[in-house]
């Protein structure tokens, strides 16, 4: 099955990804797949980024396959982003990375080390791609971040998945992914 990526021709898809319009004339990364409901193939589109961090390995895919057809400036969009590709390949749980807040209330369980997630501390929620979307598959502390991904380098899509979040967050985050952290 080949990929796509194309510029929209419409505003009307939502990326899979981060559940946001796909502008007209952006580039966008249509992954195919087998018609989930019938026949024949279906196509799930993504904003680019979205893609190279949830979906790396058909994003890898895709830039093997049509390097050579694509225009020179969306090639270099597209290599960009082969790291953040790869590096959701080395650390196969990265890509579940979605929304980061803090926790509202003291309920929820870590996936990683199964204690309670206090209210207020920082949280990663984490999506698991099934068929054609991605499904919530609860959250993990922020400083458990080493133990579940293998990694706490996730600042950046933690920023592209979070665009509300402001630079205050984002320190607060940063300190917050260190596994010896107290969580008080
Ligand atoms: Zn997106
Ligand atoms: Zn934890």
């Amino acid at each position: 099955m080949t990929h796509v990526i194309e510029h929209s021709p419409s505003g009307r898809a939502k990326c899979r990804g981060c559940d946001t319009k796909i502008g007209k004339g952006e580039l966008r990364f249509g992954e195919r797949r087998p018609n989930a409901f019938g026949e024949g193939e279906m196509t799930l589109w993504f904003h680019v980024p979205c893609a190279a961090y949830k979906r790396p390995e058909p994003f890898l895919e895709m830039i093997d396959d049509q390097a050579d057809d694509l225009a020179a400036n969306d090639l270099t969009v597209a290599r960009t982003l082969k790291p953040a590709a790869e590096f959701g390949i080395e650390h196969r749980r990265v890509p579940r990375l979605d929304t980061v807040d803090r926790a509202p209330t003291s309920r929820a369980r870590c996936r990683s080390c199964q204690e309670l997630i206090e209210k207020d501390t920082w949280r990663i929620g984490l999506v698991f791609f099934e068929e054609h979307r991605f499904g919530p598959s609860g959250f993990i502390h922020a400083a458990c971040a080493e133990a579940y991904f293998g990694t706490t380098e996730v600042l950046e899509r933690i920023s592209h998945f979070n665009p509300a979040l402001d630079a205050g967050d984002i320190h607060a985050i940063e300190a917050a992914l260190q596994p010896q952290a107290s969580l008080d």
